[in-house]
């Protein structure tokens, strides 16, 4: 039988998302691996390379801004090449079925924009722009393209002189509003709720499940390693994001 390939979760989720009205996702760092880019918090995650509180602050970029530099400089590179993976594009595909009506992502990457989804709301930033952090000016990031390539030449606003940043939100900031605002409504109008390769351990987006499940909504989650919220979700599915996904594609389009 064709089914037995899958597991019982998948079957189980595929389920869920058809009979689901506003089927929302979260995604994380996890779901970006498959293409090359490395988390956080794994074994290969960055932070056990380098200590965030010391290159990915505020802080850091005012007093030690070269070494910020250096640090975006090979976050960045790794970017430039980065394509979506099957997980990425599955997601896109279950918003054109209409099955799919939000994608939040913790992600900087922008690759669910390049895998073709449009319901996208990057709650950290992302960084296609580049941003003031005294005037809050925003620019393409063209701008830092080139204290990216030779960190020591660190870039300043035109209107203010203050230093530039990738527009992402570095540890300390507050998240952009409207983009929090809209993650927080979609969390509460799901009915199905499916996080995919986070670790939820970054507040606040890691209370977007609770805010779901409080609201009555369905909790899934697609993750590698155990989440404070697996508890409360209905179906876990200790898979890669690319595999787990693709084969929820392959079964709601082989029903559709
Ligand atoms: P995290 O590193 O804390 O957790 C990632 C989780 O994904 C881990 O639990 C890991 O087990 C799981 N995972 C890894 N590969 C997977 C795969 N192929 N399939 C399924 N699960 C997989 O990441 P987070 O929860 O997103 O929080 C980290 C913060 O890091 C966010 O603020 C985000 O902005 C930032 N970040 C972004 C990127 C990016 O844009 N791609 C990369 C690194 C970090
Ligand atoms: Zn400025």
């Amino acid at each position: 039988m064709e089914r037995e390939r899958h597991s019982e979760g998948i079957l189980e989720l595929a389920r869920s998302l058809k009979m689901s009205r506003h089927a929302v996702v979260l995604t994380g760092a996890g779901i970006s691996t498959e293409s090359g880019i490395p988390d956080f918090r794994s074994q290969e995650g960055i932070w056990k390379q380098v200590d965030p509180m010391k290159v990915a602050t505020l802080t850091a970029l005012r007093r030690r801004p070269v070494e910020f530099y250096r640090f975006y400089q090979m976050r960045l590179a790794r970017l430039d090449d980065a394509n979506p993976n099957r997980a990425h594009y599955s997601l896109a595909r279950l918003e054109e079925l209409g099955l799919l009506k939000a994608v939040i992502t913790q992600n900087v990457d922008g690759l669910h924009h390049k895998s073709g989804s449009k319901a996208v709301v990057e709650v950290h930033g992302n960084l296609r722009q580049a941003a003031c952090i005294d005037c809050g000016r925003l620019y393409p990031s063209e701008a830092i393209r080139k204290a990216v390539e030779s960190p020591t030449d660190v870039p300043a606003c035109e209107a203010c002189g203050g230093n530039l940043k990738p527009n992402v939100i570095l540890f300390g900031e507050q998240l952009p509003s409207a983009a929090w605002n809209r993650a927080v409504e979609q969390a509460g109008k799901s009915d199905l709720f499916l996080v995919v390769g986070s670790s939820l351990q970054v507040g606040p987006v890691n209370m977007l499940p609770r805010v779901a499940f409080q609201a009555g909504a369905r909790l899934a989650i697609i993750n590698l390693e155990p989440t404070y919220c697996d508890g409360e979700a209905a179906i876990v599915i200790r898979d890669t994001a690319g595999k787990a996904l693709s084969s929820l594609v392959e079964l709601v389009e082989s029903e559709h």
